[in-house]
């Protein structure tokens, strides 16, 4: 299995107690990456330009303590964010991330999972005799780095045993497969973000590609868990209606059992900030995503950053297009959401 390998660590002191950290650096000595104990990232170097900056981010992983434990809301997936990582080592063009994690999103991964999880608890608690949910990929892509710091397992084997919580995370990477055996109580929705071909050729760098992604989570159904797929951006583009199609018959053909099988569907439609838009085109100057602002409406959002998102009549189309669609190949699956 092709793990993701950073091309240098920085490790705060105050991390070097718990045990994830142990794990995860004897993993990277034996593979050969630079590891530094210090209490800050070095900020990149000034002559590197902004897309070279953001791509050295992207390869650095920092393991620390994460002290802020209120967790943030988690709308429309979730109650709570479940803060275990952040950013990932995609490039994604497009990426939702942009706007909160700025010019050098270099990868978090917090090593004090068990005062995270007894932070959860207490929420759980509150909530009582309320279900509460926790999302795991809030920001970030959470599977690269679970190789090294088991993180992701540890949660998993938590929310298996709680009666009134729930567990769900999503990825675009393939290297799950140290999760199959985690015990994990029908409890964790493990979710695969998807796109059409096009999309992913396009403006996916760095992630599997649409078969790899479909095969792994086909391995995931054969583990039990419940199985979802998020499909985002939606964008608008030439004969979009047959790539989604295509995706779709792919993803049946790829998976046994889907008949019988938990499936969920999340719809994500293209969306961009002000904030956002800037830094994709600092990064990526000849991206050809859709970024005009007069196409689209205006809507405020939940963190304070208006956004820019399709219009109401497009909408209507994905809505009326995907509803359809979903039901004639995916008859027994749920679509949670279209936003
Ligand atoms: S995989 Fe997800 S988090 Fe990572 S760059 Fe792509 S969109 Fe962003």
């Amino acid at each position: 299995m092709h793990h993701f390998v950073p091309s240098q660590v920085f490790v705060q002191p105050d991390a070097l107690a718990y045990p994830a950290t142990r794990q995860a650096t004897s993993k990277l000595k034996q593979l050969g990456v630079p590891i530094t104990v210090t209490s800050r990232v070095p900020a990149a170097g000034r002559e590197l330009s902004p897309a070279e900056r953001y791509r050295e981010a992207k390869r650095t992983l920092s393991l620390r303590v994460r002290k802020e434990l209120d967790f943030a809301s988690c709308k429309p997936s979730a109650h709570y964010q479940l803060p275990l990582t952040s950013s990932c080592p995609g490039l994604c063009e497009y990426c939702y991330l942009s706007t909160t994690l700025g010019p050098g999103p270099y990868i978090r991964a917090y090593v004090n999972v068990e005062e995270i999880l007894s932070r959860a608890e207490k929420y759980i608690q509150q909530r009582l005799p309320d279900e509460t949910y926790f999302e795991g990929a809030a920001t970030s892509d959470p599977v690269p780095v679970e190789y090294l710091t088991g993180s992701l397992a540890k949660a998993i084997e938590f929310f298996a045993r709680q009666s009134k919580a729930r567990f769900r995370f999503v990825t675009k990477f393939t290297d799950i497969d140290s999760l199959l055996k985690v015990e994990h109580g029908g409890h964790t929705r493990f979710r695969f973000s998807i796109n059409s071909q096009h999309v992913i050729e396009k403006f996916e760098h760095g992630t599997p590609r649409l078969k790899a992604r479909i095969a792994a989570a086909n391995r995931v159904l054969h583990a039990g868990y419940p199985l979802g797929f998020l499909i985002g951006p939606i964008l608008v583009f030439e004969h979009w209606e047959k790539a989604y199609a295509e995706m779709f018959e792919m993803l049946r053909d790829g998976l046994d059992e889907i008949i019988n099988a938990d499936v969920t569907f999340e719809l994500i439609t293209h969306r961009f900030t002000r904030r956002g838009k800037e830094l994709q085109l600092a990064v990526f100057p000849e991206t050809e995503l859709p970024l005009e602002e007069d196409e689209r409406r205006f809507k405020f959002g939940q963190f304070g950053y208006g956004k820019f998102v399709y219009r109401k009549e497009t909408m209507s189309q994905f809505d009326e297009y995907f509803t359809r669609t979903i039901g004639n190949m995916f008859p027994r699956a749920r679509i949670e959401y279209l936003v």
